[in-house]
């Protein structure tokens, strides 16, 4: 008896040719080498862009001029005209199946003229117009598929220039598949996870999403290729985090929890129980002898420092040193403060547990804080370098010049680092590189960025997460108005008189003008005259924008954060780095044109004291998209909610960024679509790494299909 050959697995798949189809003939070849497929294995992962139920496809009768639409049409007739420069131009007439016509003209397209001929049917996407009494799209997008007939078909992606119709390729993918039957195609996932799912085999995966005769078959054969990509994603995500703490190389700190409950209890305030819950979660990471690694989620306002400080404290009673990381001067210098200012509810407290030698106890004189930045002095500099280099300065708050050369820790132990808005890969790693002999330092990301959870797991994936979701009591919070009329706007000006006239402070946000920081401060200057001569005729004004020089914008934010300033009107710079207590109107102009993440950041600069904020997101005639922005900032005042929201409303591209883990691999799945699929890839990976990580054929496609860098970062984070 011959044995069965065993079923293709992704490697071999990676190895045939699409020579050895049949319908692999070379200009297909090489029209599909254009578009980045290179071999079978590129091509069963060739998805189509969407599909076309033919007998439910707009006829041109239906369409509406002025609208975007999408018709099918076959090409009756083409005509090349010639000209100069912008002025030739390619004719072709259409006419869709009941016989009605329809124009597309081409400009800057010669290329056109050989790639629509006649009888071919077409997939136009444009907007519909009205010429010389004729209908007409001009420049539409063009999807060939061919002469097919059926019901459902896949249209694939196609570059504008690449010669093979999405029929050809259609063509080439069924034979792919056909020549797969035979020995099968390998399926890494077992079968009990697939029947947990609810998931189909991959072969049959592949099948329906090529070839599907419903929907219902694509969204099937969909869900499965989804879980395999965020599976791959997943697996390297909690395997890096299973290295780490399987690695051993860390700091097991001895946590003195007497010593901190006496911090706590000197504390001017309570910690909520989401500090309370987070502080837990660190004080046990830290006692680990693995490096933490672990993110801080919370909103601006939500108390961020005091854990950090209570992570710093822990660390630096045990005998290490601790660094928090800023990613500017101005976030530095208000980390240095207050931090100083909460180390002061310590002053003569006399808890002294620990005191061995060595180490050091609450309310030492020795337990100092320094800041360094690029604008310390070289004298200050020098004494402070002395100081970490010997272990003599426990703590010290500074922006990347804590990374730069010359810069050593005695024993570093702990490393803070916030990231404000970004995320800073590159950075961590050098900070964590510091740590020296002992074994690699704890690090703490902080993030002001509330983003979804199952988003979380995904662009943090290998980190521990600890979410800040529950701000102080106490505070009075923000009544947030879309004011999208103008009739209604004196009521806000009135609204900013009265709050400046009991005392208090104001800022008003100039529209974001994304071309350059030129034509926004000028905006800006713009908007300050005209305030000053009108709505805030007598009040103390003043400017801030990005042009300014430091010098210049220093003693203003000064100025304001005393109180000599009633109003300060001012760009996106005050979104990071000013916090006025006092100030509680905040006036953003423009505000559709700013995305619900940055309004909400905005938003969060007022009502932070005892006394209740307003925000007034001013907007004369908002999109749709921009009027559900604005509704859900009135509707809600929560970041993770709001964050959702986000998702749902702009997709994914805002929290992934390139170098996004895995990112090369995703070209099915999607943050937004299948956040459900997240978290369950996740536990099925979790499982897999806890039985022993992925066997060979997993682990070998995790090798072939993520980049080099996705698996190279286990050595950096
Ligand atoms: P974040 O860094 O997360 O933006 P901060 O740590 O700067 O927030 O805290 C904002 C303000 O709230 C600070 O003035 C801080 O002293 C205060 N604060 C922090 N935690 C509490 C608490 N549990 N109760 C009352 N006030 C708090
Ligand atoms: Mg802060």
């Amino acid at each position: 008896m011959v044995e069965a050959p065993a079923p293709l697995t992704w490697r071999d798949l990676a190895g045939i040719e699409l020579e050895r189809l049949k319908r692999g003939n070379r200009s297909r070849v090489k029209a599909l080498g254009e578009l980045g497929v290179a071999h079978l294995g590129d091509l069963l992962t060739y998805y189509p862009r969407r599909y076309l139920d033919r007998s439910r496809e707009a006829t041109v009768g239906e369409l509406k001029v002025g609208e975007d639409a999408t018709v099918l049409a076959t090409v009756e007739r083409v005509r090349a005209i010639p000209g100069r420069n912008r002025r030739a131009r390619v004719e072709v007439q259409v006419s869709d199946r009941e016989g009605a016509r329809l124009s597309c003209v081409f400009f800057n397209q010669p290329w056109r003229a050989k790639q629509l001929r006649e009888d071919m049917q077409a997939v136009l996407y444009g907007r519909l117009e009205v010429f010389r009494g004729g209908l007409q799209m001009t420049n539409p997008v063009v999807d060939l598929v061919g002469d097919r007939t059926g019901g459902i078909f896949a249209v694939y992606p196609l570059s504008a220039k690449a010669s093979i119709t999405t029929w050809e390729i259609a063509d080439m993918v069924g034979e792919a598949l056909r020549r797969c039957d035979q020995r099968g195609i390998a399926d890494p996932v077992p079968p009990d996870l697939l029947a947990d799912h609810d998931l189909c085999g991959r072969h049959e995966a592949l099948r329906l999403v090529h070839g599907p005769e419903s929907f219902a078959d694509v969204t099937r054969g969909r869900n499965r290729l989804v879980f395999d990509e965020l599976l791959r994603m997943q697996v390297v995500l909690v395997g890096r985090k299973r290295l780490r703490e399987r690695s051993g190389a860390g700091i097991a700190h001895e946590v003195d929890a007497e010593l901190l409950e006496g911090f706590r209890r000197r504390l001017p305030f309570a910690l909520t129980a989401a500090q309370s819950r987070t502080v837990e979660e660190i004080l046990a990471d830290l006692a680990q002898p693995w490096p933490m690694h672990r993110l801080l989620q919370g909103e601006v306002g939500s108390g961020k420092t005091v854990v950090a400080l209570m992570a710093m404290l822990a660390v630096v009673c045990s005998g290490g040193q601790a660094a928090l990381m800023a990613p500017t001067e101005v976030l530095a210098e208000q980390h240095y403060l207050g931090l100083s200012e909460l180390l002061r509810s310590l002053d003569g407290a006399g808890v002294r547990a620990a005191g061995r030698a060595g180490r050091l106890a609450l309310g030492d004189p020795a337990m100092q804080l320094e800041l360094l930045t690029g604008r310390t002095r070289a004298t200050s500099r020098e004494r402070i370098l002395g100081g970490l280099a010997s272990g003599d300065i426990p703590m010290v708050v500074g922006t990347h010049a804590l990374i730069s050369e010359g810069v050593a820790f005695e024993s570093l132990g702990l490393a803070v680092v916030d990231e404000q808005h970004r995320f800073g890969v590159e950075q961590r790693a050098a900070l964590r590189a510091h740590g020296a002999g002992g074994g690699l330092p704890d690090v703490l990301v902080m993030t002001a960025t509330p983003i979804p959870r199952t988003a979380a797991m995904t662009v943090y994936g290998d980190l521990d997460v600890s979410r800040l979701d529950e701000l102080p009591a106490g505070r009075a919070g923000v009544t947030t108005a879309a004011v999208t009329e103008s009739l209604q706007q004196p009521a806000v000006w009135e609204r900013l008189r009265t709050e400046v006239g009991a005392g208090r402070q104001a800022y008003v946000v100039c529209p974001l003008i994304e071309e350059s920081d030129k034509v926004e401060a000028a905006g800006a200057e713009a908007t300050y005259e005209e305030l000053r001569a009108g709505e805030l005729a007598g009040l103390s004004v003043g400017l801030l924008h990005g042009r300014l020089p430091a010098s210049a914008r220093e003693p203003r934010m000064a100025a304001f954060r005393r109180g000599e300033l009633d109003v300060l009107v001012a760009t996106t710079v005050i979104e990071v780095g000013v916090d006025v207590a006092n100030a509680t109107v905040m006036v953003i102009l423009g505000a559709d044109r700013f995305g619900i993440a940055q309004l909400h950041q905005l938003r969060g600069r007022v009502g932070r004291g005892s006394q209740p904020g307003w925000c007034f997101l001013v907007a004369e005639n908002p999109s749709p998209p921009a009027q559900a922005r604005l509704q859900a900032l009135v509707d809600s005042s929560d970041g993770f909610e709001l964050s959702e929201v986000d998702l749902d409303l702009r997709g994914e591209g805002t929290l992934m960024d390139s170098r996004q883990t895995g990112r090369s691999d995703l070209k099915l799945a999607s943050l937004r679509r299948d956040r459900d699929w997240i978290p369950r890839a996740r536990r099925a990976a979790e499982s897999i790494c806890d039985a022993g990580g992925p066997d060979s054929l997993l682990a070998d496609e995790i090798a072939l299909l993520l980049s080099d860098a996705d698996i190279d970062y286990f050595d950096k984070s």
